[in-house]
């Protein structure tokens, strides 16, 4: 075209769409789920900014929020169409040739080497899916700011941007057209679209749309009969289809000419794929398992077939009215301990009066508890504001208060109904038959999420307690399984005050710890803590159900008193007090008689509110 300008795609555009082209994967589907995705992305857009300028819809059409899907058979084009916001010319070169996400090339990489594309959407990078089934795109935009664009691209590392002054004017939105590959005809398939988009869309809120062929009877006037034309017009018309029934019967009277026939005619019309009816203001009583996982799988854009481990759907009344729906998914994503202290996103997604406001609300949930998806939908928050003035607003604090009630109820919920958690509890002949699908729940939402947990007994003065029920670890007497601490406390032994715990790299490493020796022998429990955080961790947990925590390779283990304890200080003085000399203050502290010890002729203890030997290996090994 005369009026087109080349651009060239950024250098990890050009190698993923390689890697789309080539691919192998199976799953071509997800296309249309990531082009859905959008449409709805840019309807959700244009609906926020109408909240504050009416103006900005437009009129006629244009104020229709939805989404339109046609197939032409013959050309092979496959296009979907929505009225959302639309794009510039700026907006498509940066759109559609350019990722600005971070970690793209790793993602890239990644997808190189184990062709799993299930992951495209969460990484910014869904449109490209189109190439799985397309080697021709055109992307038709129309946004309020600019003229009508064509962007298309055959995917050989260029694409063209041209005015368009060809194709029916689309008012405001995109329509993007696949020109389908020979292989991907399944695609034309009016029923094969609607299996799709039943699969894969059902939560969109907006309406979708097919142009869906109908096959219908209709009186066509006989062949021979040059004159039926005007009779079929005529009242009489209404009558001639007794007629040619009584023809029918007749059978071998051929002679008689039927004024009409019937003929199949294919006519077309727009046909609703989705109830648009947002689940989160149903009654959770009237959704079902399958229904929330799917739902779950849709906003996580997750399309692993993992179900998620756990959800709360509630409506919370009073001053602050909310409807909100949280997961636990089934796996931590990659980077979420790795980005932890540079990002704050929450992955739940506000509305308000079923608007949908933003993604990227970090009033919403604390960071420790950014790995929960779900959304909320609040009456009380104000719809004509802008963000900013959204996010100042005094019922935040309510919803935050009660979504962190809401979440921590359901993480527990997960124990409570594990088997595996509560077999030590009398509640054996409450066996459900959910049993075995709960079994072990808890201990992979530990193993995901534990770390969590442990932040959020750093950062949430509030609920720590809530948060250290929750707390799972190993200990000398915990048989190779985790434990808890109420379970430990059970244990306690009589006269014990304190709770005991040991730091280190691993549980190998501090079974052989001489800091162990009398505590085994006496047979009192102490906890292995391994995890680098739990050193940060202990910092915060002084104290659990009024007992407190003693590191046993600090200083203040108490083992209950032994009458000998003061004699035997006495006879040592002269040693303690020698041996205190030669090493010097700059090494030691003090110099003390013990009884935590059993072969070992001595150890080196932490002071009280020293950093313990661990702790000065994490810090080590952080500056370096
Ligand atoms: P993501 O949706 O995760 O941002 P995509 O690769 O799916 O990544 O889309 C890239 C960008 O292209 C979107 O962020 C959006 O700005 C733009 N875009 C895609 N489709 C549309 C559309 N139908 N209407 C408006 N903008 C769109
Ligand atoms: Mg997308």
């Amino acid at each position: 075209r005369s009026n087109a300008e080349k651009f060239e795609f950024q250098a990890e555009v050009s190698r993923l769409m390689d890697i789309i082209i080539n691919s192998l994967y199976s799953n071509k589907d997800i296309f249309l789920r990531e082009l859905i995705s959008n449409a709805s992305d840019a309807l959700d857009k244009i609906r926020f900014l109408s909240l504050t300028d009416k103006e900005i819809l437009g009129e006629g059409d244009n104020t229709k929020l939805e989404i339109q899907i046609k197939l032409d058979k013959e050309k092979k084009i496959l296009s979907i169409r929505d009225r959302g916001i639309g794009m510039t010319k700026e907006d498509l070169i940066k759109n559609l040739g350019t990722i600005a996400k971070s970690g793209t090339s790793a993602f890239v990489e990644k997808m190189q080497t184990s062709g799993d594309l299930n992951l495209i959407g969460q990484f910014g990078v869904g449109f490209y899916s189109v190439y799985l089934v397309a080697d021709y795109v055109e992307v038709i935009s129309k946004h309020n700011d600019d003229k009508q664009h064509v962007w298309e691209s055959k995917a050989d590392g260029a694409f063209a941007i041209s005015e368009d002054t060809w194709n029916e004017p689309l008012g405001r939105g995109t329509e993007i057209r696949l020109h389908l590959r020979e292989e991907a005809g399944e695609y034309l398939e009016e029923y094969k679209l609607k299996e799709l988009v039943k699969k894969y869309s059902e939560f969109i809120n907006f309406p979708i749309y097919i142009w869906a062929s109908k096959e219908v009877d209709v009186e066509a006037p006989a062949d021979e009969d040059e004159s039926g034309d005007e009779e079929e017009s005529s009242s009489e018309s209404s009558s001639s289809e007794e007629e040619t029934d009584e023809d029918a019967e007749k059978g071998e009277d051929e002679e008689k000419k039927p004024k009409t026939k019937k003929v199949k005619e294919t006519t077309y019309e727009w046909e609703l794929l989705n109830d648009v009816k947002a689940i989160w203001l149903r009654n959770p009583k009237e959704v079902t398992d399958e229904e929330y996982n799917k739902f779950y799988h849709s906003l996580a854009k997750d399309l692993s077939d993992e179900k998620p481990l756990a959800w709360s759907h509630f409506t919370a009344e009073g001053d602050v009215e909310f409807k909100a729906v949280l997961f636990v998914p089934p796996k931590a994503p990659q980077d979420l301990y790795e980005s932890y202290y540079n990002s704050n996103k929450s992955n739940l997604k506000l509305y308000v009066r079923r608007v949908f406001i933003s993604e990227e609300f970090d009033e919403l949930l604390p960071k420790y508890l950014s790995f929960l998806k779900g959304l909320v939908d609040s009456d009380t928050l104000p719809l004509n504001v802008s963000r900013e003035m959204l996010q100042q607003h005094s019922s935040l604090k309510t919803i935050k208060k009660k979504l962190i009630r809401k979440a921590l109820d359901m993480i527990r919920r997960i124990a409570d109904e594990d088997p595996d958690e509560t077999a030590d509890k009398d509640k054996k002949d409450e066996k459900s038959v959910d049993d075995d699908e709960k079994r072990g729940q808890y201990t992979k939402f530990w193993n995901e999420f534990g770390k969590s947990i442990k932040l959020g007994i750093i950062e949430d003065a509030t609920n720590r307690n809530r948060l250290a029920k929750l707390l799972r670890f190993e200990s000398t007497n915990s048989d190779g399984k985790l434990t808890t601490l109420d379970q430990y406390i059970s244990r306690m032994k009589p006269g014990q005050k304190d709770i005991f715990y040991i730091t280190g790299t691993s549980k190998e490493q501090l079974e052989k710890s001489p800091f162990l020796e009398r505590l085994k022998k006496k047979n009192y429990e102490v906890i292995f803590f391994t995890d680098p955080v739990d050193e940060y961790l202990m910092q915060y947990l002084m104290d659990y159900e009024d007992k407190k925590f003693q590191n046993v390779s600090k200083e203040g283990l108490k083992l209950g008193k032994d009458a000998k304890d003061k004699e035997l200080k006495e006879s040592f003085k002269d040693l303690t007090k020698w041996w205190k000399n030669a090493l010097s203050s700059d090494n030691v502290d003090d110099v003390k008689i013990s009884n935590r010890l059993d072969n070992t002729p001595c150890v080196v203890v932490t002071s009280k509110y020293g950093w313990s030997a661990n702790m000065e290996r994490i810090m080590q090994s952080q500056t370096l």
